[in-house]
């Protein structure tokens, strides 16, 4: 049985409860992040410690704890949990007031709830998914306009998911304007000929650990990389397609609305990319 945590406890998931009147349960008032696990160790664990922090203050809620703390609970769930390729999945919301109401608590007498626990993933680090590449749909984006924040507000990115499984896709992107904003659970991108085009950052998406860290070792790799929006039309007459996230890492996109993107096959590029970001992202670990 897995070993989560919840408010300063290390307990067996059976055992880790939260109230019906926690607000995350309520009303949606909760932040998160999630980050992969390779050979034991921490992906990029900075990076989203640096993003809830500012989740958190944007909402201004507490954090109940030090970046350092983070760490060790981190590491105590993956060692407790024997994880060699997972996830660990951290979320913090606005507590428990005891009661029902729009207005947030004081902070004071209602502490942040704090929950983590762990996704076991053997073969996380492998390609066999991305060899293959994912087929995506175009879907409306009708989400919050504060998609910078990393809230569990999640019901809409769900239903995308099951309306590109309805599709026989595997995957949704969202338009807004006529722009491609990001995909359900990931950052989008293009590739034409030996450019790699993304969406700029704004409160329109979410500003993805794994997008730094893929554009800095592009820039570096000496591919050039353009930061604008681009249309679902210019997607589809790309060379390459791909998306980002820290549980997916790179992850090929071959087919868009039906329309497949070069032949077909995961594209050349996206796979360089892909072995760059691992092999960097390794040796990083913590
Ligand atoms: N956009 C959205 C909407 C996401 O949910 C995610 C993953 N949580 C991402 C982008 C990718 O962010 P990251 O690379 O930090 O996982």
């Amino acid at each position: 049985m897995r070993t989560v945590y919840v408010n300063g406890e290390y307990l067996p998931e059976d055992q880790g409860k939260v109230s019906i009147f926690d607000r995350g349960f309520l009303m949606a008032d909760a932040v998160y992040e999630v980050t992969s696990v390779l050979g034991g160790k921490l992906i990029d664990f900075p990076g989203h410690c640096a993003r809830l922090s500012r989740s958190l203050s944007e909402l201004d809620m507490a954090n109940p704890v030090t970046d350092d703390e983070l760490l060790g609970i981190h590491r105590e769930l993956v060692a407790r949990n024997d994880i060699d390729e997972g996830l660990v999945y951290l979320q913090v919301t606005r507590g428990n007031p005891g009661d029902r109401d729009f207005a947030f608590p004081d902070p004071d007498e209602t502490p942040s709830t704090i929950v983590l626990f762990t996704q076991d993933k053997p073969g996380l680090g492998g390609d066999t998914a991305a060899r293959k590449g994912n087929k995506v749909i175009s879907i409306d984006d009708i989400r919050w306009g504060r998609r910078d924040i990393k809230t569990v507000q999640l019901l809409y990115p769900s239903m995308g998911k099951m309306m590109a499984k309805k599709a026989g896709a595997d995957d949704a992107w969202l338009v807004e304007d006529g722009f491609v904003t990001e995909g359900t659970s990931n950052n989008a991108y293009i590739v034409k000929g030996n450019k790699i085009i993304t969406r700029a950052l704004s409160r329109d998406i979410l500003h993805g650990i794994t997008r730094a860290a893929v554009l800095r070792f592009a820039r570096e790799a000496q591919m050039d990389v353009e930061e604008r929006s681009f249309t679902i039309d210019e997607a589809k007459q790309a060379d390459e397609a791909f998306t980002t996230s820290a549980s997916a890492f790179v992850m090929p996109v071959v087919e868009i609305d039906g329309v497949q993107l070069g032949d077909g096959t995961a594209g050349p590029l996206a796979l360089r990319l892909r072995e760059i970001y691992l092999d960097e992202s390794r040796k990083a670990a913590v």
